[in-house]
């Protein structure tokens, strides 16, 4: 705290890196104003943050403590102590000066204050809910205040960010200033309260913004409504609507009485303890030992050739240019390249219409791409991204070419999905810069990138690929080179045990609709649908090869193209798509399926199993955590949680279960590894039980447990 000349005492809150509010922090909040109030010297107060930032929000480690000891009483009470006591019913008023960003916590102390001043571009927000639980310092009773109900719902239930130029035209904001002149704006701004030029207000006694009763419970009733629909499974959407209506009806103060006590019940709910793991998981991906620790420096990646204009490689590339990264793309022909720039020039206007780019940045951004046939532009390229179709041979050669046309420290990445790093290296001798950068597909969307390392890939070329990973905002996650890596490798039974229980008799329509009731977007067979019949066939095949005790193969796909069915390709699959409305289930493609079952012939007795839905989500689910665990065992990720992180961004498995290993330890090894050994004895090997699993089921210890022991996982480690 700083006394100015003025009578207004500056203080500042500062926990670097966001000055997160630590519980240390409320404690020197408290004994600050305690200070300021008393003194004579002080006439208001501007409360700021440190190094250009107000406040990232609560301390979230307090969160998994929480979590991990079961003990509440480490959360602080903060909404009447400091919220309401301390800021908004102080004696002497406060102005929130407010710069970088001020979410969560943060903004709730600002909303408290009596005036906010901004700096530009200042992100304002309050994303609680994103982690299982609703603004506990006031924010879901004071928002609406300031901004009107509609407005703060949208802010609140969708966890929407916005700039402080938008929270002025709302009256979230007072006045937006430039960040040099925060400090002094805001100064004055505290005189003028105390000297009553300007309004010394309440936020939570205000209800000028609020409309009627009536007004309230319509808006509300439909909040719920939607938020049922958008936010299945999760209790904190509809609290934070009973909370905010409370408030509404009741009054500001019953609202915060019953904030707090919502708030101290949602935390421990099991949505909040996998929100709250998964953003750990995700913050934990970037610590990979040997190679993040070993103090190197990322290099700088200015330029990237890309090799193949297809779907991914235009993706790959939109997401670079979009970045500022210069971008080489080559083709075999001018009508391929012509099509590829066109796909990128797709994408990129894609995001303008729906308002996710702005205009002028997009048409930069077209300017950073040059196409190319040759490889005359290699010579100065920081990285290569491989992404033709998968091929051995042709991919062999492209890396032995590119080994000669790119500069000694180019990086030499691939984008394959499936074939080993070290074959399609075979030919050079550059075996430690070559490494898999996988994308997911529509590569320009999805935030996941495989950082697939080889047991040669050097530690700088895999810092380096993290690094431009976090560039173009993904979240990179480091995994070993095995069939399918980290995500493709555990997910691969997901579809395949849909297929084997199709096969002994389950509607394949009630599959799909509980495996979207447990949270995953698609069902397994609209995502084949989706996906296209072509990836199906191939990716089986190449499943099969590797893991062949343990893959489903039947002749459904083979039938369903000989039928004229592509799925979303033609519009027909499981699914008929038509543009415009959503895919329905189409009743003509069950004779095939007919024919599919009675040529494997597998139902017991000839009759469809009978089986809870539970158990059919148990039938699917489990296998995809036995793959996980032999993932696990073989070291193939550095921690359980990256796969948890894989889980989430690369097959969208819910947040909120804290991804797939997260949510197996909730389950328990024991329970899994019995279920799949009674489906094995049944069923057969598809569900036999992998080494690990057994191992950690007799011995009683969770599935994320760190003890990557084999061999393998200790070489690579
Ligand atoms: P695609 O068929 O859409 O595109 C491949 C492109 O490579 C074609 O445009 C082709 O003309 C071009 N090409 C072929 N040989 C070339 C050469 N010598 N020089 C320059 N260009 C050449 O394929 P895709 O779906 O984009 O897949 C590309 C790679 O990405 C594959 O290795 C695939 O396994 C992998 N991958 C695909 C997905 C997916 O969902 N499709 C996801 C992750 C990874």
């Amino acid at each position: 705290m700083e006394v100015g000349d003025d009578g207004v005492a500056v203080i500042t809150i500062s926990n670097p890196p966001v000055n997160a509010l630590a519980l240390t922090i409320f404690d020197g909040l408290k004994e600050k104003y305690a200070e300021a109030m008393r003194r004579d010297d002080v006439k208001a107060v501007v409360l700021t943050g440190d190094a250009g930032k107000f406040s990232g929000g609560f301390d979230i480690n307090v969160f998994e403590r929480v979590h991990r000891t079961g003990d509440g009483s480490i959360l602080p009470e903060t909404s009447i102590s400091v919220a309401v006591n301390v800021i908004e019913d102080g004696k002497k008023p406060t102005v929130a000066a407010l710069q970088g960003l001020a979410l969560g916590g943060g903004l709730e102390l600002a909303l408290a204050a009596h005036a906010r001043i901004a700096a530009p571009n200042t992100l304002l927000g309050l994303p609680e809910l994103t982690l299982g639980v609703i603004p506990g310092s006031g924010g879901t009773q004071r928002l609406p205040r300031l901004i009107g109900l509609p407005k703060a719902l949208e802010l609140m239930l969708f966890s929407k960010p916005i700039t402080s130029e938008e929270g002025n035209d709302l009256g979230l904001v007072d006045a937006v200033v430039p960040s040099d002149e925060l400090i002094k704006a805001s100064r004055q701004w505290a005189l003028d309260i105390i000297e009553r030029r300007k309004p010394w207000i309440r936020s939570l006694h205000r209800i000028d913004k609020l409309g009627s009763v009536p007004e309230v419970v319509d808006i509300i009733k439909t909040a719920r409504q939607q938020a049922k629909q958008s936010f299945k499974n999760v209790p904190q959407h509809q609290a934070c609507l009973d909370v905010i209506e409370e408030g509404i009806i009741h009054g500001g103060y019953h609202g915060i009485l019953k904030e707090s006590s919502v708030f101290k019940d949602l935390i421990f709910t099991d949505a909040s303890k996998g929100l709250v793991h998964a953003f750990f998981s995700q913050r934990a991906t970037s610590k990979v030992p040997n190679v993040s620790d070993i103090g190197l420096k990322p290099r700088k990646i200015l330029k990237v050739a890309i090799i193949g204009g297809g779907l991914m490689g235009s993706g790959i590339a939109t997401a670079l240019i979009l970045s500022d990264i210069y971008v080489i793309l080559k083709e075999i022909n001018s009508e391929y390249l012509l099509k590829g720039i066109k796909a990128i020039e797709g994408n990129v206007r894609g995001l303008v219409s729906r308002k996710k780019l702005p205009k002028g940045k997009a048409e930069k951004a077209l300017l950073m791409v040059k196409g190319t046939l040759d490889y005359s532009d290699f010579k100065d390229v920081d990285m290569v991204i491989e992404a033709v179709v998968e091929n051995i041979p042709l991919k062999q050669k492209i890396f032995a070419d590119i080994e000669k046309a790119c500069p000694p420290h180019c990086i030499l990445a691939s984008n394959t999905s499936t074939i080993d790093l070290n074959v399609i290296g075979e030919k050079t001798k550059s075996q430690d810069r070559i490494i898999g950068a996988h994308f997911f597909s529509p590569a320009h969307m999805m935030p996941l990138l495989e950082v697939v390392r080889t047991e040669e890939t050097s530690a700088q070329v895999i810092l380096d690929l993290m690094n431009v990973g976090k560039i173009i905002k993904k979240v990179p996650v480091v995994v070993g080179n095995c069939t399918g890596f980290a995500v493709n490798r555990a997910f691969f039974p997901y579809s395949q045990s849909a297929h084997l229980l199709l096969h002994l008799g389950v509607d394949l329509f009630r599959i799909d609709q509980l495996i979207s009731n447990f949270g995953l977007p698609l069902g397994p067979f609209q995502l084949q649908d989706v996906a296209g019949y072509g990836v199906v066939v191939a990716t089986t095949e190449i499943f099969r090869t590797s893991f062949p005790d343990r893959t489903f193969q039947s002749p459904l796909v083979g039938l369903l193209l000989k039928n004229g069915r592509n799925g979303k390709n033609n519009g027909k699959g499981y699914y008929i798509f038509e543009k415009g409305s959503k895919p329905k289930p189409d009743p003509s493609v069950l004779p095939i399926i007919e024919e599919s079952r009675r040529t494997i012939n597998i139902m017991p007795g000839g009759k469809p199993i009978s089986v809870t839905d539970e158990e059919i989500i148990q039938m699917i689910l489990f296998p995809v955590v036995n793959e996980a665990c032999r993932v696990l065992d073989e070291g193939v990720v550095v921690r359980a949680s990256d796969l948890d992180t894989a889980s989430i961004l690369g097959m969208s498995f819910p947040s909120y279960r804290g991804g797939i290993i997260f949510w197996a330890d909730t389950i328990g090894a024991d329970i899994i590894y019995k279920s799949l050994q009674k489906w094995s004895e049944l069923y057969g090997n598809f569900f036999r039980p992998s080494r690990y699993l057994e191992e950690r089921a007799t011995r009683g210890i969770p599935l994320s447990a760190p003890a990557a022991t084999s061999p393998a996982a200790k070489a690579r480690l």
